[in-house]
C-alpha cells in the first residue's frame, strides 16, 4: 500500500521519544549558521522539492454480499479526494470558514467571498459525484460563513446566479442535495434566544436551497436537541416553535431525526406524525438510544410521513467503530460500512455518514455491485481503523467560547449537546465525523505521533491567527 506523503513526511521515521534530542541537534545547526550570517555569507536557499510522485494506491478487495436494496446512497459535506488535492490550492471544499475576529478585520464583504468559492466548489463536488455515480449529497451548512449570525448575518442575495447554477445542475442531474444544521438549532430551548437563533439558522438553510431552486427532496435534518430534564415540556416547546415560528415555507423542509443521547425514534414520531414531519431514522443512533419499536416498523412509520408530504424517504446509516465499547466509542463513527442493514425498504435515500465520506459509499457500491465504480476514485481504508475517539474536543470545547460554534460543527451529525441541569447545554465533544476542514483525507492517514502533534498545532496556529481553517499554509 502506497501512501501519499504528508507534509511532514520527511520526518517520518523519527518516534516521538526522540523528538527533544532531534530539536536539540537542529537548534545546535541554526546557531552555526549564525555566524556564518553576519560574515555576509549568501543565505542558502532551499532547494525546490522535487515534484511528488502520483501515489499508487492497492485497493483491497471487499467481500461480496447481496441486497434487493436500490436506492441511492449519500455523503455528508466534504468530498476527501477533491478536499486532498495537491497543491493545497487546488482543494476543492465547501466549508471554507472564518472567525469573528476575521470579520472584524477583514470585513464582511471579506467573508461573503467565502461564500461564494464554497458554493462555486458545490458544482464541481457535484460534477464529481455524477462521473462517480453518487446522486445524493449533504450540503455543507458552513457553505455561508456567520450567515445566521444575529449580528454579521447576511442575505444570500449577492450569491444568487451561483447558487442557481447549482440548484440547476443537480436538478438537471437528479441530484438530492439535504441540509444537517448544527446541534445549535434547536426548537425545545426554554430560552427564547436559542429558539430565535435556531429559526434563523433555519431560515438561512431553507434560503439557500430556495434560492438554489431544489424541489421537495431537499430537506433540512434536525435533532430535539436538550431535554432540559422535562422531555414532553421540551417536546412541546419544540410543536410550539414549529408551528407557531416558522416560516411556511422553512417548516415545509424541516425533518426530525432520532439522536443518540436524548430523543430516541420513539420520542419523535408521535409528534412528527401529528405534525406531518417527516422523521429520519439513524440506525446507529437507535443502536444506543433504543426505541421499543423495531427499526423496520419505526422505517414504516416514519417513510409512511415522508410519502404523505410527497418527499422521497431518507434515513442515515453509520456503524460504531469496532471495539467500541463506552458510549463516546460507541458514538464515533466508523471509517466505512460493511453492510447494509437487514430490513432495509428497497427504494429509499441511505445518507452513510462514515469517516471515509465518498469512500464508504464507494465501499458499499462494491460490496453489494449497486453501482458502477470507477478504479482511480478508489482509496485504500485505514490499515489500523482505532475505536478512540481522537480528540478535536478541546478544539471544539475552544470554538464553542470563540463563536465559531455552527459554522465549524455544523456539518456534524451527532448532537453534542447535553443537559447541564439548569437549562442550559453543554457542548459534548464526539469524534468529528464532520464535513468540517479536518476530516482525515482518505489514503494519507498513517502518520506518525509527531506528525499527527504537528498537524493538531497548525490547526489550532491557523485558528489563532483567525485565517480561514482551509487555506493550508
Ligand atoms: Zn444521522
Amino acid at each position: 500500500m502506497v501512501e501519499e506523503p504528508g507534509p511532514e513526511s520527511e520526518s517520518d521515521s523519527t518516534p516521538l521519544e526522540n523528538d527533544s534530542t532531534d530539536k536539540r541537534k537542529r537548534k545546535g545547526k541554526t546557531r552555526k549558521v549564525g555566524p556564518a550570517d553576519e560574515e555576509g555569507a549568501v543565505p542558502k536557499t532551499r532547494k525546490p522539492r522535487p515534484p511528488k510522485p502520483e501515489p499508487v494506491y492497492v485497493i483491497p478487495d471487499v467481500e461480496k454480499k447481496e441486497t434487493t436494496f436500490k436506492g441511492r446512497l449519500g455523503y455528508a459535506c466534504l468530498n476527501t479526494i477533491l478536499r486532498n488535492k495537491k497543491p493545497a490550492s487546488e482543494a476543492i471544499f465547501c466549508s471554507r470558514t472564518c472567525r469573528i475576529d476575521t470579520i472584524k478585520k477583514n470585513g464582511i464583504e471579506w467573508v461573503k467571498e467565502l461564500g461564494r468559492q464554497n458554493v462555486k466548489d458545490l458544482l464541481k463536488l457535484i460534477e464529481w459525484n455524477e462521473e462517480n455515480n453518487i446522486r445524493f449529497m449533504r450540503m455543507s451548512s458552513e457553505m455561508f460563513p456567520f450567515a445566521s449570525h444575529p449580528k454579521y448575518g447576511y442575505t444570500l442575495e449577492y450569491c444568487a446566479a451561483e447558487l442557481e447554477a447549482v440548484g440547476d445542475l443537480a436538478n438537471r442531474l437528479g441530484h438530492r442535495l439535504t441540509t444537517h444544521p448544527g446541534q445549535f438549532t434547536q426548537l425545545g430551548s426554554p430560552k427564547d434566544e436559542v429558539i430565535a437563533n435556531a429559526v434563523r439558522d433555519l431560515t438561512y438553510h431553507c434560503e439557500m436551497i430556495d434560492r438554489m431552486g431544489l424541489g421537495k427532496d431537499s430537506v433540512m435534518i434536525i435533532h430535539g436537541g436538550g431535554t432540559y430534564g422535562d422531555k414532553p415540556a421540551a417536546l412541546a416547546r419544540i410543536k410550539k416553535s414549529v408551528t407557531e415560528r416558522l416560516p411556511q415555507n422553512v417548516r415545509n423542509r424541516l425533518v426530525l431525526e432520532n439522536d443518540e443521547m436524548c430523543y430516541s425514534a420513539e420520542d419523535l414520531l408521535p409528534l412528527c406524525e401529528e405534525l406531518n414531519i417527516p422523521l429520519v431514522f439513524d440506525y446507529h443512533h437507535d443502536w444506543i438510544n433504543p426505541s421499543s419499536i423495531a427499526p423496520a416498523e419505526i422505517i414504516r412509520r416514519a417513510n409512511a410521513i415522508f410519502e404523505r408530504r410527497g418527499i422521497k424517504p431518507k434515513q442515515h446509516l453509520s456503524e460504531p467503530r469496532p471495539g467500541a465499547e463506552t458510549v463516546m466509542e460507541k458514538r464515533a463513527h466508523a471509517d466505512r460500512c460493511q453492510k447494509l442493514p437487514d430490513d432495509l425498504p428497497d427504494d429509499m435515500d441511505l445518507m452513510v455518514e462514515a469517516k471515509d465520506k465518498e469512500q464508504a459509499v464507494l465501499h458499499l457500491y462494491r460490496i453489494y455491485g449497486l453501482r458502477p465504480v470507477i478504479h482511480a476514485s478508489l482509496r485504500p481504508p485505514a490499515e489500523h481503523e482505532t475505536k478512540e475517539t481522537k480528540g478535536r474536543k478541546s478544539l471544539k470545547k475552544k470554538a464553542v467560547k470563540t463563536g465559531i460554534i455552527a459554522d465549524d460543527l455544523s456539518d456534524e451529525d451527532s448532537p453534542v449537546t447535553v443537559d447541564v441541569g439548569n437549562g442550559t447545554l453543554s457542548a459534548v465533544g464526539v469524534d468529528g465525523d464532520s464535513g468540517a476542514s479536518e476530516s482525515a483525507p482518505a489514503g494519507s492517514r498513517k502518520k506518525t505521533r509527531r506528525q499527527a502533534k504537528s498537524e493538531r498545532t497548525r490547526i489550532s496556529r491557523k485558528r489563532e491567527k483567525s485565517v480561514p481553517l482551509p487555506v493550508e499554509g
